[in-house]
């Protein structure tokens, strides 16, 4: 090792440029100095890395870190070699004479951190030359990957306790973002942890901003959503189909924006251009189906939007939280309408799951509508949801800048659910909509259904507060979506209270996007008021993605944007001054110190 680390603070300070420990990190490198394990949950962005890189750094040998995603270990090895550190990674992009490379450096005990691929690890080989070389610790990164709740199961993973049992004496962590109570039992069992020390970081994210809107021309919003808050920042939209995802991707090039699509239906070859263009390049927006992210660790992707809605809180949250990392401003955005509410339920109900699955399905969905009608604080709700808690209402969601509505829609609900009780249960929303509202056609007059006693009962309000009603009415399981009859709807058991007058409704009133408080516009993106700040932050960009061309990496590896913005409004004159600021360590300092500081002394000139 390079550098003086004979303590972990120390370390942070020389290696990594940080001034202190963040939130547990002290307490789980604590732990596995002393040799025991861990099991880490801490949202996206917490700085879960740090907690095996150091005592990587601090234990004799090699930390060997498993992870699921070859781009993601690109990338860690990437930035941790700008640090200074001796990182390699072994998976199946690499071609032989490399590999074998890989394994003499680390057999030699030549490596800081070595990065592997789970079904690499598991071969022979590997675990012999596990048996041969100085291990200092086993990471596994994306521990809920064993969990066959969650969504990213990956049968690799399961083996890997035989790690504990061939190495007893190697310190384990497993680290994850996302793990409700039985994911993480599941953890603690498939990866025999029994004896670690979990280490539970808070949930929240208070730089991600929470909104949800009504769609009503969901490309339009999302487009104008991006020229108001967005122009020229890194983002993620996700769909959910790939026909979606193509049609989302092109029109957005139309209007003049950079955007790429990924998605499983693509060659290998081309999502991984995309992707490695994602992570190059800077101010690109990917277009997705959820293939999309795992093991993006882009710190500043600016904002994640949804056109159509994921089918957990879980997912949400994993998505969403691939936004600002960094710890700047950043946005979650989404729009969603009745029809979404609709497909998801009936992908539930037809899909080949048992009813144990089903039954688990549906509760997750039903905890994700229940979020999207939510009228008080969204990340107070998500929180609690993970077992988490806010006390105050957190001033930075949809719901606290600009309060919900709500109105008294006891009367409307009654209409409603009449209405599709008298027309005989077999009809979707729209059609009940126009008997609400009187409205005839031949189909209308085919059924009959102009004679009915609830025709146009419902004229006093219009046909997208109707619609609003019924969607709230599905979501909170008044009523239920029949897939199997083209998603008739049907009365549930809980509406009898309702239609016997028995129990009052309050719903949310709808509004289609709500737009952020005008004083914070384009707070998601980073802008400075100051044009000579904005000329020089700019120029420090410019600098920055010349070096990391030259070497072939993305420009955060080089420095985060953060730093960019302290050098901006510190306006520092010497190394020492630079040093000061978060994230510039030892390393860093020496190889780009002299051009950062050139560069400001320039502008300071120019400036007078
Ligand atoms: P995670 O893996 O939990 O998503 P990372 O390990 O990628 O998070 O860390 C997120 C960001 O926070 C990184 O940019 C990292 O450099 C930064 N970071 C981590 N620990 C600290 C700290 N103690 N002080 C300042 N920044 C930190
Ligand atoms: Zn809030």
């Amino acid at each position: 090792m390079p550098v003086d680390a004979s303590s972990p603070l120390k370390t942070l300070q020389t290696v990594f440029g940080y001034e202190r420990f963040r939130g547990l990190q002290a307490e789980i490198i604590g732990q596995l100095l002393s040799g025991g394990d861990a099991l880490v949950l801490m949202p996206t962005g917490g700085g879960k890395s740090l907690c095996y890189q150091i005592p990587a750094l601090l234990r004799p040998g090699t930390g060997v870190v498993v992870s699921p995603l070859i781009a993601l270990m690109e990338d860690q090895v990437g930035a941790l070699r700008q640090l200074g550190l001796k990182a390699a990674f072994l998976n199946s992009s690499l071609a032989y004479p490399a590999q074998r490379e890989v394994e003499t450096r680390f057999l030699a005990g030549e490596l800081d951190l070595l990065y592997v691929a789970p079904e690499r690890l598991l071969t022979e080989r590997f675990l012999s030359s596990l048996e041969r070389a100085q291990v200092a610790l086993f990471a596994i990164d994306e521990a809920h990957c064993v969990s066959q709740w969650g969504h990213d199961f990956r049968a690799d993973y399961w083996q890997l306790s035989l790690l504990h049992q061939r190495f007893p004496a190697v310190p384990r962590i497993a680290l994850t973002a996302t793990a409700d109570e039985r994911t993480r039992r599941e953890i603690i069992e498939r990866l025999g942890l029994d004896e670690a020390r979990v280490f539970l970081g808070g949930f929240d994210r208070p730089n991600i901003r929470y909104a949800i809107g009504q769609k009503s021309n969901a490309r339009q919003q999302l487009l104008e959503f991006i020229r108001r808050e967005h122009e020229g920042d890194a983002g993620i939209v996700y769909c959910l189909s790939r026909k979606k995802v193509e049609e989302t991707a092109a029109w957005l090039c139309s209007k003049g924006l950079k955007a790429l699509p990924y998605h499983a239906g693509l060659s290998a070859e081309t999502r991984q251009h995309n992707q490695r263009r994602f992570l190059l390049e800077e101010g690109l927006i990917v277009v997705a189906t959820i293939a999309f992210g795992m093991g993006i660790d882009k710190p500043n992707v600016r904002f994640v939007a949804h056109l159509d809605l994921p089918k957990s809180l879980e997912a949400y949250y994993q998505e969403t939280g691939r936004a600002g990392r960094d710890g700047l401003p950043a946005n979650a955005w989404m729009v969603y309408g009745l029809q979404d509410v609709i497909t998801l339920r009936s992908m539930v109900e037809s899909s080949d799951a048992d009813e144990l699955h089903k039954r688990v399905e549906r509760h997750k969905l039903d905890a994700m509508l229940g979020f999207c009608e939510l009228t008080s604080c969204r990340r107070q709700t998500l929180l609690q949801y993970f077992g988490d808690t806010l006390e105050q209402p957190c001033g930075n969601c949809d719901n606290c800048l600009s309060p919900a509505q709500t109105w008294d829609a006891t009367e409307a609900a009654r209409k409603a659910l009449s209405c599709v009780y008298r027309s005989g249960q077999r009809f979707g929303a729209h059609y009940v909509v126009d008997l609400l509202l009187g409205k005839t056609s031949e189909r209308v007059r085919g059924f009959g259904h102009d004679r009915l006693s609830t025709f146009g009962i419902g004229r006093e309000l219009g046909d997208k507060q109707w619609l609003s009603v019924f969607r709230q009415l599905v979501t909170q399981g008044f009523l239920v979506v029949d897939w199997e009859a083209h998603g008739a709807l049907r009365l549930s058991p809980a509406s009898r209270p309702l239609l016997k007058g028995e129990q009052t409704l309050f719903l949310r009133k709808d509004q289609e996007t709500k737009a952020a408080p005008a004083r914070d516009a384009r707070r998601g993106a980073i802008r400075f008021s100051d044009p000579d700040d904005e000329k020089l932050f700019q120029a420090l960009r410019g600098l920055r993605r010349q070096l990391a061309d030259e070497q072939e990496v993305p420009p955060y590896v080089i420095l985060h944007d953060a730093v960019l913005i302290e050098m901006v409004e510190r306006r520092p004159e010497t190394h020492v001054q630079l040093a000061r600021i978060p994230g510039i360590g030892e390393r860093k300092l020496a190889l780009y110190g002299d051009d950062f500081l050139a560069l400001i002394r320039e502008y300071e000139e120019a400036e007078g």
